[in-house]
């Protein structure tokens, strides 16, 4: 049965001919399933009774369960989601001045086995489809409106479970139909795919225009990133920034690289200043992210003296530099925590 979630606009239309109607109908639907967040065909009342229960023979509408929901002391939330085969993934929901940040997962597991990475551990499973990547999005915001939330999720970064080139169809799917204006109505600028780098599609999506890009970079040298992301490196550093430097930016744009500060590791001066030598090919910011310790890992978190020094290496060379902390630290919140206990018997099912 089709999940009509899984479903583009332009899906939509077609399986609504294939039942003998009218294309505009379609609209009326999508309205219902992405303003609305409806869960039930028969409760879309001004669709005909006719045109509603033909669909509800052809599909349904299924969004990922909630099984856990921890809220951390900083106002992050963060959801493990049953999906329909009994894998689970997260989602997390990221308070921010005036609004709240979405971070979704792409893929249950992960093939690209950075040796940070809860997830990683795991190893790929399968590829998650558009209807469960936007479903993240739909309970996030059932979630908040719920609690009565006075703030809305207004921005959303595909950084959670997964590499999201990998699964590039779904994804592709999947940011057209959060663009769609009749529908979720998110604009190419509040909407963020982080990734690894994935060399068949890096450019294609950077040329698409449905998304700001972040580069997972988190170590200035090929031999660093060999060492800590194996998968990514298989695209080799040189490459994957001359790739980058095809990317049309706008006047005022830059692009974003995320580096992941792990102690001893890639947090040194000379790292810092390798980094300003590498990215002195772009245009680029980068944001520095504090490691969490993630139990069974073998890194440390970086002293606040070290994090300092090395944002200073980058200011001191013209470099935009932020760091971020990671939020939500006390609920298990970087990726893949959450599913990794899950798994574990030793949870205590809080
Ligand atoms: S950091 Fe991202 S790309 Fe690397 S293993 Fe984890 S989920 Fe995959």
């Amino acid at each position: 049965m089709t999940n009509l979630i899984d479903l583009t606009f332009h899906e939509l239309e077609t399986l609504i001919v294939s039942l003998g109607e009218p294309p505009y109908r379609a609209r009326q639907v999508w309205q219902w399933l992405w303003q609305k967040g409806c869960r039930d065909i028969a409760l879309m009342t001004d669709v005909s009774k006719a045109l509603r229960a033909k669909l509800a023979e052809a599909a349904d509408i299924v969004w990922p369960e909630v099984v856990r929901v921890r809220e951390s002391e900083d106002g992050t939330v963060k959801f493990l989601l049953g999906l329909a085969d009994g894998e689970a993934v997260e989602c997390v929901l990221i308070p921010e001045k005036d609004h709240y940040t979405g971070c979704l997962s792409t893929q249950v597991g992960c093939a690209m086995g950075c040796g940070f990475c809860a997830t990683g551990m795991l190893g790929f499973k399968r590829n998650m489809t558009p209807g469960e990547m936007l479903g993240q999005v739909l309970v996030a915001r059932q979630y908040l409106l719920n609690k009565g939330e006075p703030l809305a999720l207004r921005n959303l970064v595909f950084m959670g479970m997964g590499e999201p080139l990998l699964n590039y169809e779904n994804l592709i799917k999947t940011l057209e139909s959060l663009h769609h204006p009749q529908g979720l109505d998110f604009s190419s600028r509040r909407i963020t795919v982080s990734t690894a780098g994935v060399k068949r599609h890096l450019l294609d999506l950077g040329k698409t225009g449905l998304c700001a890009l972040a580069v997972s970079l988190h170590a200035p040298t090929q031999e660093q990133r060999e060492r800590i992301m194996p998968g990514a490196a298989k695209l080799p550093l040189d490459e994957l920034i001359e790739l980058l430097r095809q990317i049309p930016l706008k006047p005022r744009e830059s692009l974003t690289f995320e580096y992941l500060l792990l102690s001893g590791v890639n947090d040194a001066d000379a790292d810092a200043r390798e980094l300003v030598r590498l990215l002195s090919r772009v245009k680029a910011k980068v944001n520095l992210i504090v490691y969490n310790a993630t139990p069974g890992l073998p890194f440390r978190q970086p002293s606040p003296e070290r994090v300092f020094a090395f944002q200073e290496i980058l200011k001191a060379k013209g470099l935009v530099a932020t760091v971020r902390k990671s939020k939500g630290a006390d609920i298990a919140a970087a990726c893949g925590q959450l599913r990794a206990e899950a798994a574990c018997p030793a949870d205590d099912g809080a």
